[in-house]
């Protein structure tokens, strides 16, 4: 069972990865950050989101872990910095025209960076983030390429495996599809294990070599036929140690569950794209004494607010008891971006926000 360490505010998008988690069988460390909010009103939900996670049955989520940091010190935001008004009654093209006063600078680095730190601790495997690309489209640490980068920087800071977090991404997560394995590489007399691409698109060849955290190599051979003169171009990488005796053992079983095991005399041909599943991969690692890198997971990512919510009712995640508003209060204002995105989100999923508005 993989561990997760998972961000949670008691808002809408955090409760729903909290669902995503659980179903998916995960065993759960909750993390809030008191950053110094507006007002107490989220504490409320973060511990009853919680609390009624733990008392519904055959779940492994343990207590909330709350870790303050005071970002009022800092301000800069109408979230940290109370003389700062919570703009109200936007529409949604002025919400997303330019970042809104409510951005918290570097929140998510923040945030993540406690998370990490709360995930070594605990040797858990990932750490999972309700971050939205599209809802706020100004937030530039809700984009793909920062957490990305937050990836590769915890796993620099926490782990001397030798796989880096961008190839476990181009592998796990199809983006990079291997057409051939090889040993044809020499280096005085030794071989090293090379994957090498075979494509005449250079920007599909550019987007792999990205995935690998820039690692591999482009090459362009020129072929002499009877009539003409062909270019073709290649990618190669070249595997680590670890990463070549994994993959071959993946690919065994892969092959022999596809009844190709004669292939299996050469290093194996994969013809189409082929998506592992992470847990396995992860299990495989550890059976030869090796911990893969801390993954941040943000599943909602490129989901819209009302498909969020559908998910999270599929899910049964508990809306009622969560809390999105900027505002203090007992009942929600219904004006602010955070009350309005919400709203519209219920809206076009065809359901009804069960918490009270003003
Ligand atoms: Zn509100």
């Amino acid at each position: 069972m993989s561990k997760a360490v998972i961000l949670t505010s008691g808002g809408l998008d955090s409760t729903t990865c909290l669902g995503l988690a659980l179903e998916r069988g995960y065993e759960i460390f909750p993390l809030s950050i008191r950053y110094g909010q507006r007002h107490e009103r989220e504490y409320k939900s973060i511990n009853d989101v919680i609390e009624y996670y733990q008392m519904s049955a055959k779940v492994r989520i343990h207590n909330l872990k709350t870790v303050d940091v005071n970002l009022t010190a800092i301000g800069g935001s109408a979230l940290t910095d109370k003389t700062i008004a919570v703009p109200v009654n936007r529409d949604e093209k002025t919400m997303s025209s330019n970042i809104p006063i409510t951005y918290v600078p570097m929140r998510n680095t923040i945030f993540l960076g406690i998370a990490a730190a709360y995930a070594e601790v605990l040797k858990a495997d990932e750490i999972w983030i309700g971050a939205n690309n599209i809802d706020y489209s100004g937030y530039r640490d809700c984009r793909p390429e920062f957490l990305e980068s937050i990836e590769d920087t915890i796993a620099v800071a926490t782990s001397d495996c030798g796989i880096s977090p961008s190839w476990v991404r181009g592998f796990i997560e199809g983006e990079g599809c291997f057409s051939r394995c090889s040993y044809d590489v020499t280096e005085g007399k030794k071989y090293y294990p090379v994957f090498s691409l075979q494509q005449s698109d250079l920007a599909s060849l550019e987007k792999l070599k990205k995935f690998f955290g820039g690692r591999g190599h482009i090459n362009e051979r020129k072929y002499v036929g009877k009539s003409n003169i062909s270019k073709k171009q290649s990618w190669e990488y070249r595997l680590t140690y670890h990463e070549a005796y994994l993959v071959y053992e993946l690919m065994q079983g892969h092959m022999k569950n596809e009844g190709k095991q004669e292939q299996l005399n050469q290093w194996p041909i994969i013809t189409d794209n082929k998506y592992f599943d992470e847990e396995e991969v992860r299990i495989k690692f550890e059976e030869k004494g090796i911990k893969l890198p801390i993954r941040i997971k943000a599943p909602l990512l490129h989901l819209k607010k009302a498909d969020i919510i559908k998910l999270g009712i599929g899910l049964k995640v508990p809306y009622h008891l969560t809390w999105s508003c900027y505002q203090g209060g007992d009942r929600a204002c219904g004006v602010c971006d955070s009350c309005k995105l919400r709203l519209a989100g219920f809206k076009e999923a065809e359901s009804c926000d069960p918490i009270p508005y003003d």
